[in-house]
Parts: C-alpha cells; structure tokens; sequence
C-alpha cells in the first residue's frame, strides 16, 4: 500500500496570483491589459544596443559573483548616491537579486523569526504577504484612509509592539498611488528607532512620481541607515521587467543575513543584465525626467477617461497604478465589476479585493495600470466612452 503524501501547511494557503487569473480571462475575451503591471513599450535603445557586445562576451554567460558582479554593485552604490542621498559600501552592503521579488523574501526571511510580526500599510502589494507566509511571520495591517489612502499615523504606532521585527513599507506605492512625504517618513523614522524595527522599503517605483511630489527614501534620514533595507530594481525604470534584476541595499550586519538567504535560493542573478545593468544605471538625468513626463502624460489620458466614466479614484501622487472606486455607479462587488470591464468593455482590471486582507477591503474598487503606449492607453479610453459603466441588476 502507498503511503500518503503531506504537502507542506505553509504553502497551503496561498493563492494564484489574481494578476494572472485576470491576464487568462484576457486571453479569452482579447481586452486591452491594464491589469499585470508590465510596460508594453520598449526599453531605451542604449540597453538594447548594449545587449548584443554584452552576450559576445564569454564571461557574461556563466556565474556572477553571489553578491552580485563587484561592477554592477559599484553602479548602483553609485546610483545610491546620486539619487537616494544614500552613502553605500557596494562590498558589504549592496545584494543584487533576481527582481524586487527575490529581494523581499530575502529580506523577510534573512531578518525574521518565526513568530515575529511584521507590520504593513493596506492595500499592499501582493508579494508581501506571502512572503510573511513563508518565513512564518504574523503580518499585521495599517489600513490607510479609503478615500484618499492617507496614512494615519496613530494607528501606525498602535500597530507597533515589541513583537514587530519588520515593517514592510513601499513608496511610491502600488496600488494606491501614494508618495510618503518627508515628515510621514519621518514619524516611522521616530517609531522604528523607538521599537528597534528594522524598514524595508520597495522603491521599485523611485523615478515615477507626479508634480507636487517626489520621492525621499528612508534610509536618508537621519537613524535610519542602520535599520533600512532599501529594495529596487531595473525592471519598471527602464522598462525591463522580464531581466529580473534587483538589489537590497542595507547596512552590513543586515546585508549579512540577506546575502545568507540569497546565496542559497538563486546563487546569483543574471550575468548579462547585471552587465546591461551598468548602462541602465549610467543613463543621464534627462532620461529620468523623461521618463516622469511620459508617465504623467499617460496618466492624464486614462485618468480622463476614467472620470467620464463616473468612477470615484484618487490621483496617484507616483507608481502608474490608480484605484478606482465603482460605487458612485452602483457597484457592489469587485469581481463582478472587473468581469463587465473585461467582458463588455474590453478593459481588464484586477478586483480590489486582491490588495487587502480583511473581508470588505477593497470591495467595490479596481485597479488598472497606465504603464503602457499612448495608443493603447487611448483604446481603452475609446471602450471606456462607448460604454455606460452605471450597474444594471
Ligand atoms: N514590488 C512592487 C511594489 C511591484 O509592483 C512589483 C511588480 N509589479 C514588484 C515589487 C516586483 O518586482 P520585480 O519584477 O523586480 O521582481
């Protein structure tokens, strides 16, 4: 007789991502994907131009060094300075990674015990929760104001105790759009020094940010280099998602336990995006601000369009996602809302729900994604006018 297999409890209990449920649904019913958060335009041409001399070169095509190439570690040492006011030793403190992804799971388990809380600001991104799972983490959720995903920084502090090891905060923020400020980065500064809480911060969305605000990392402040993880990566600045190259940036006893964690899920990151990586990291200033003026305009045309609609959203202040709320149009339930989009409009949007934890969340919005070229971006706008979007029982 064969014995019965146990799968593992920890694993149990995750979900397929609804990202790629909705991007299915799309293959069916051919809408225009605003849903999975990848650009559908080209890198810059000096990466492309790089990449041929790149894959020529014998070397790039085996192991890296763990940490990362001492190159690429230098560029984005570098990159630390010129951008984040972050001073960094690329040999004791910088991990390059496959993807913001990878860094994150590094950092929650290589800083973590099971046990621990780990404190984060709902809606969150999806990642994180899962990466709670595997380190057998306890999350615990800040919601933000519905309206305009303010943070409140009283339920902040009641959500910190001496049980919380990590806070895991993301800015500029997917989905809600949100740019902490300066004096609200401030505040957590004050409550991980109270607590001995250590920060790790996305910023995969560092240079997309809108007018009126701009992006300040926490590791600038002043306490905080000690105690901050800073988490980035090429994929959404220079439009190479699919390169899955990123890098946690902390201070070397922390560096430490995530190099631990690194050297035994992936070894090394890709060889010849580290090396591509170099280029991307070298581009001058104009690029960035280039790239902000595209997202803005971007924005402008979906969030129009959106407002015609009737929807209720608040404009992000960075990242290129924006929650929209159906309610004003009678919506009760966000998969349903999601499903018309898709099936009668030909728009695809991923349900509210998917970015919350507590029953409720998110349950009459949707997220969609300007990521995207003007002309796709002006399709979905042309489905979005045809269309009355007001709910009929
Ligand atoms: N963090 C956030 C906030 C994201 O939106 C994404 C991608 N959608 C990631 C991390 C994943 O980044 P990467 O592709 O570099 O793993």
């Amino acid at each position: 007789m064969k014995k019965r297999l146990r799968l593992s409890r920890r694993t149990r209990p995750f979900q397929e991502s609804v990202i790629r449920e909705m991007t299915r649904i799309g293959a069916e019913v051919g809408g225009v994907n605003l849903a999975q958060g990848l650009p559908d335009f080209d890198p810059p041409r000096e990466l492309l131009a790089a990449l041929p001399g790149i894959l020529s070169e014998p070397r790039h095509h085996q192991y890296s060094f763990t940490w990362g190439s001492p190159e690429f570690r230098r560029s984005v040492a570098e990159k630390c300075e010129r951008f984040n006011g972050l001073t960094v030793d690329p040999d004791t403190e910088v991990t390059i990674t496959c993807g913001v992804s990878e860094a994150l799971v590094d950092s929650v388990l290589g800083l973590t015990e099971p046990g621990d809380e780990v404190v984060m600001l709902e809606p969150w991104y999806e990642n994180y929760v899962p990466a709670c799972a595997l380190a057998g983490v306890k999350p615990r959720f800040v919601p933000l104001r519905e309206s305009d995903y303010a943070l409140d920084l009283s339920r902040l502090t009641k959500a910190v105790n001496r049980k919380t090891r990590l806070m895991i905060l993301n800015t500029p923020g997917n989905p809600s759009g949100r740019v902490l400020s300066r004096s609200e980065l401030t505040e957590i500064a004050r409550l991980c020094q109270r607590f001995g809480v250590i920060a790790v911060v996305d910023e995969i969305y560092e240079h997309i940010w809108y007018e009126g605000h701009r992006h300040v990392s926490l590791a600038s402040l002043p306490g905080m280099a000690d105690r901050t993880v800073t988490v980035s990566g090429l994929g959404k600045t220079y439009a190479v998602t699919g390169w899955r190259i990123g890098w946690a940036v902390a201070a070397a006893p922390l560096t430490d336990r995530i190099r631990k964690v690194h050297d035994y899920v992936t070894l090394c990151a890709p060889s010849p995006f580290q090396a591509a990586g170099r280029v991307a990291l070298a581009l001058p200033d104009a690029y960035y601000e280039d790239l902000r003026r595209e997202y803005a305009r971007r924005r402008t045309i979906l969030l129009a369009a959106l407002a015609r609609c009737g929807l209720s959203f608040m404009p992000p202040e960075g990242s290129y996602y924006v929650m929209v709320d159906a309610k004003p149009l009678g919506w009760k339930d966000d998969w349903d809302f999601v499903n018309f989009l898709a099936r009668k409009v030909g728009v695809l949007a991923v349900p509210g729900s998917s970015f919350y934890s507590r029953r409720g969340g998110g349950e009459t919005r949707a997220r969609l994604n300007f990521a995207k070229r003007q002309e796709t971006l002006l399709e979905a706008a042309r489905r979005l006018d045809e269309k009355s979007l007001r709910y009929k029982a």
